[in-house]
């Protein structure tokens, strides 16, 4: 039989041997009367991504996928039928209190050696997989002079330094017109540092202030921030300077001490590093059904090879994996850990409060139409992107990340606000799955996305890595991908460009700031 002849035949994929739904996998969806393999009908059209029921479900009984009861019948669902977003009531959050806390010990998984990558190694020893000059601002208020520069510098000065890949201004919303001592301003202003100090920027902050801004130079870069062997300060230009006589004057004292920068960036050289030195954040985004069945396992895959070889991996977005808290406080390595954990979902889920809304706030109208019903169903295939390792860390919003293995990074959802706390933790290589389809990218690290369907796959061929839609097909396994993407991840960390690189795909850096403006 032929692919295409193969293609026709109707198939569903179901995760665990407890589910009474499946998801339709063929192009297209399948129409009433498709008989299945197994011998089940279709009562009714199902779209592809979308659950049909294996069994009759009666009002109230459990509707479960990833043996997990992602909701509840509200009414009688037949054998055969479309089990759509209004036929299941969603279940309240689990509760934060009697939790499993570091209970489950999973046998450690073997070591992984002998993996490596070409990287620019830094006086702190975090590998960059990128040598950028990042021009850190203050405030929005210089941001218009900045980008006058950057394009500049790129045009005038880049190309007399070989060794540098790019320039770029480190532009944001925050600095001045916000409640600056508010407790949680803390979260914003951490994470401007902490970007400034991403390994691809090899810890040469240059800061350009406007002056009379609240997020003073010192205040963003206090004693000790910055390593002495980087000069422990930050070298800054300031706007309102008296020395700057017009906007020229502005721009020539910028590119003066970019070319400063360049000077130093230009005598990185990439250097063999063990694939220890990765600090991989991986995310998911415009989910469909699809990518908790292929891309989000692959990556889990490729997560656990990760932690075998001695890499730190990030997983992320509270609102999507807070209805599996009791499958991560289990999987913790300590109590600390798992407590950890639950002070950052008590967190969230307060300020979700605050803002009158809660995590059923998160799913798209994009999910829904890609079959996913409900935030508990898009939470379960989120979570397999963290493999099966013990999570040996937790980090808040902005935090610099300061140790190896599977860490928690509590972040929302949203691509580019998660994205952003990545870049401040310290990732280095970026992996991203979406089965809706988007662009995403980013200037200061490399994003390798990944596509749960072929139809995705072929239809952007030019924007998607790698292809996990495979997995549905049946023509590669989780594993197959899994190993795919471990080497595909080595060599963009070596330097080869990713498509959103060719493209020069860049999203905004979108800070978190969840305290008040005035
Ligand atoms: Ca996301």
């Amino acid at each position: 039989m032929n692919k295409r002849d193969a293609a026709k035949i109707p198939l569903y994929i179901s995760m665990h041997e407890n589910d009474n739904v499946a998801i339709i996998v063929n192009d297209g969806g399948l129409p009433a009367g498709a008989v299945f393999p197994s011998g089940l009908t279709l009562i009714e059209a199902v779209p592809q991504g979308h659950k049909v029921t294996l069994c009759d479900l009666a009002q109230g009984a459990p509707i479960i996928r990833y043996n997990v009861t992602i909701g509840t019948a509200a009414s009688a669902i037949a054998k055969g039928s479309w089990v759509k977003e209004a036929l299941i009531t969603m279940p309240p959050a689990r509760v934060l209190t009697d939790l499993p806390m570091a209970t489950h010990k999973p046998a450690p998984l073997p070591a992984l050696a002998g993996h490596t990558f070409e990287g620019f190694r830094n006086a702190d020893g975090s590998v960059g997989t990128r040598n950028i000059l990042a021009i850190t601002t203050t405030v929005q208020c210089v941001a218009g002079v900045v980008e006058h520069a950057v394009k500049l510098i790129k045009s005038e000065l880049l190309p007399h330094y070989p060794n540098v890949d790019d320039v770029i201004g480190l532009e944001h919303s925050y600095g001045c017109g916000v409640a600056i001592d508010a407790p949680d301003a803390m979260i914003p202003i951490r994470t401007v540092r902490n970007i400034s100090l991403n390994p691809n920027f090899g810890g040469q902050a240059m800061v350009v202030s406007l002056g009379c801004e609240k997020l003073q130079p010192a205040r963003l870069f206090p004693k000790g921030s910055i390593p002495i062997q980087n000069g422990g300060d930050p070298v800054t230009v300031c706007l309102q300077d008296q020395q700057h006589i017009g906007f020229q004057s502005m721009v020539d004292s910028i590119m003066q001490t970019a070319k400063g920068q360049l000077e130093k960036l230009n005598l990185r050289r990439r250097e063999t590093c063990p694939a220890s030195d990765l600090v991989v954040g991986v995310q998911c985004g415009g989910s469909d059904a699809f990518s908790g069945v292929t891309a989000n396992p692959a990556v889990g895959f490729a997560t656990d090879l990760l932690v075998r070889a001695g890499a730190a991996v990030m997983f992320s977005e509270v609102t999507e994996v807070r209805d599996g808290i009791d499958q991560l406080t289990s999987r913790a390595v300590s109590a600390e850990v798992a407590e950890a954990m639950v002070r950052e979902m008590a967190w969230y889920d307060n300020y979700l409060k605050r803002g009158g809304v809660d995590r059923s706030a998160n799913t798209t109208p994009g999910n829904k139409a890609g079959g996913l019903s409900n935030i508990v169903e898009k939470a379960m295939g989120s979570i397999v992107k963290s493999g099966s390792s013990p999570i040996s860390g937790v980090l808040a919003p902005g935090e610099k990340l300061q140790q190896k293995g599977l860490i928690y990074a509590a972040t929302p959802a949203s691509d580019f606000i998660c994205g952003t706390l990545q870049v401040a933790a310290g990732m280095n290589l970026h992996i991203f799955t979406t089965g809706r389809g988007t662009p995403y990218g980013l200037a200061a690290v490399p994003v390798i996305k990944v596509a749960t369907r072929n139809e995705l796959a072929e239809r952007w061929h030019d924007l998607m890595d790698l292809n996990a839609g495979r997995i549905a097909s049946g023509e590669a396994s989780i594993a197959d991908i899994g190993w795919e993407l471990f080497h595909l991840m080595l060599s963009i960390a070596s330097g080869k460009k990713t498509w959103a690189e060719h493209w020069k795909l860049h999203n905004a850096l979108v800070l978190f700031n969840p305290a008040p403006v005035t």
